[in-house]
């Protein structure tokens, strides 16, 4: 994770938030190219999830609402993780998440007031060791916030906790504009904050994030078939931009552990260096939120199906991902240290690096980013060989704005070739071109407007005329 977390930095992916100010724990802003990956990951989702189905549509709702929807959804009563500190080192811990690094299991007990947890024996601090530790106490982790001039508990709002809500309130309203029949789902793409009690393993946990969340609404009595085709979707989705199946485990909930509303539930696990963690729950949420809205706003969220005559409330089955935990397995899963070939026109592929050891003669070392060339950040970076050289240079420019009006390209004439693949490498671009003095007829007219295209995996270098370019790259980024 150190060396991802510094190729971050480095590359501009990823930086600590407010950084100059000694930066602010849980809080992470995207680069240069992290900002691309991202909105490739939410590109590609809403295409795959919206776009490119009849029965989803979308919405963009506000981050703060009616508190009452906070109210009605259970938030406000029950969005609580048990926290405990160390009375000796003032560490502060999700007590879950305690008991879990000690191969415990935290004990909780049903009261009127909602769960109680406890501490089970031989609990300690994990930062000192000592086993002075508070009873767990809940925590709510919703940020407050006040709306107008007055800070009173009646003007009281809450940055939403999760994107999902909103789909619930807006419901009738989407009804009644999509012309959507059930089943039919609404999507929504944003930021949601937590206010996590210890975030960490870098982007993983954090204070504001963004999600996915889907809501499919369905006939009540067909979750169970839905739940199993969202669940083989989703896991479909995470092969397509990239993450292999070898790495990707769904989780079944047992019935013990589901809410007491859900039938079902999977989280997609995704094999990170810190270990298998959830990237998306996949849940089967029965009618509890719009029961819940109708109760508390006094509306009819019920439906009316045409074909039975019948009026019911919609069941929904919710895939709900996050975008900075996609990001983050996209980065993992991308990085590879290897030895190339110093002159990569020699032809020889590269090989894994052995830790510890120097490269052989005539190789070094390189890290690259291998991400599926769908969600790279940057599809095309073009050269001049010689940046001295105005012929070249007008040249690569000719073929980098041809090719910027359909994807995203970079140009860099600076430093030797050899530097220019690294930097791109390292920035997990698939395809480098470069325009050499073969490209401007020198050696024959043949050879006249041909460049090279360079694969970033293999290292093999084809001539590929320029008009055949933007085929080539269209056809490996779609
Ligand atoms: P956890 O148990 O890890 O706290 P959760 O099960 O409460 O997460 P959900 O409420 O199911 O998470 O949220 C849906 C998705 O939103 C998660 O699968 C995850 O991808 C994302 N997400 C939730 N909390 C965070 C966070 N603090 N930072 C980044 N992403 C998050």
């Amino acid at each position: 994770m150190e060396k991802i977390v510094a190729l971050c930095k480095r590359r501009g992916f990823i930086f600590q938030s407010s950084e100059i100010y000694g930066g602010l724990n849980g809080f992470w802003d995207y680069g240069p190219l992290g900002c691309e990956l991202k909105r490739n990951i939410k590109d590609a989702w809403w295409r795959d999830v919206v776009q490119r189905r009849d029965d989803v549509v979308g919405l963009e709702a506000t981050i703060i609402m009616h508190p009452s929807i906070w109210k009605a959804s259970g938030h406000v009563d029950s969005f609580t993780d048990p926290m405990v500190d160390c009375k000796t080192c003032k560490k502060r811990f999700r007590a879950d998440q305690l008991c879990e690094e000690l191969g415990l299991k935290l004990e909780s007990v049903e009261t009127p007031t909602g769960k109680q947890f406890k501490l089970p024996a031989g609990a300690k601090c994990t930062a000192c060791g000592s086993d002075q530790l508070t009873e767990p106490r809940s925590f709510n982790l919703m940020f407050k916030t006040f709306i107008g001039p007055v800070e009173d508990v009646s003007n009281v709002a809450y940055l939403r906790p999760e994107t999902a809500q909103a789909i619930f309130a807006q419901f009738q309203n989407v009804l009644s504009c999509a012309r959507q029949k059930v089943p039919f789902g609404i999507a929504q793409i944003g930021k949601a904050f937590r206010n996590e009690i210890n975030p960490r393993n870098f982007t993983f946990r954090s204070r504001e994030f963004e999600q996915m969340e889907l809501e499919f609404f369905i006939k009540p009595g067909t979750d169970a078939q839905w739940h199993e085709y969202w669940v083989k979707e989703r896991m479909k989705w995470y092969e397509s931009i990239g993450l292999p199946a070898s790495k990707l485990k769904p989780y079944v909930y047992k019935k013990e552990e589901l809410a007491h509303y859900a039938s079902a539930c999977v989280d997609v696990y995704f094999d990170f260096p810190f270990g298998s963690q959830e990237l998306e729950g996949i849940a089967a949420r029965g009618n509890f939120d719009l029961s819940q809205h109708q109760k508390h706003s006094g509306k009819s969220m019920e439906y009316f199906d045409d074909e039975t005559k019948e009026k019911y409330l919609p069941h929904v089955v919710e895939p709900s991902a996050g975008v900075d935990r996609i990001a983050l397995a996209l980065l993992c899963n991308a990085y590879y240290e290897e030895w190339a070939p110093t002159s990569e026109s020699a032809g020889s592929a590269p090989i894994p690096a052995e830790h510890g050891k120097q490269p052989p003669a005539g190789f070094e070392s390189r890290v690259v980013m291998r991400f599926a060339p769908r969600i790279a950040p940057v599809k095309v970076a073009v050269f001049p060989l010689l940046k001295n050289k105005p012929a070249l240079v007008e040249k690569a420019k000719e073929v980098f704005h041809l090719l910027r009006s359909q994807f995203v390209s970079f140009y860099d004439e600076a430093g030797n070739i050899g530097r220019r693949y690294r930097r791109q490498d390292e920035a997990g671009t698939p395809f480098c071109v470069t325009i050499d003095f073969d490209t401007l007829g020198e050696k024959g007219p043949e050879m006249k407007d041909t460049v090279t295209l360079r694969d970033r995996d293999t290292l093999k270098q084809e001539r590929v005329s320029i008009k055949e370019l933007p085929a080539r790259i269209a056809e490996a980024v779609k």
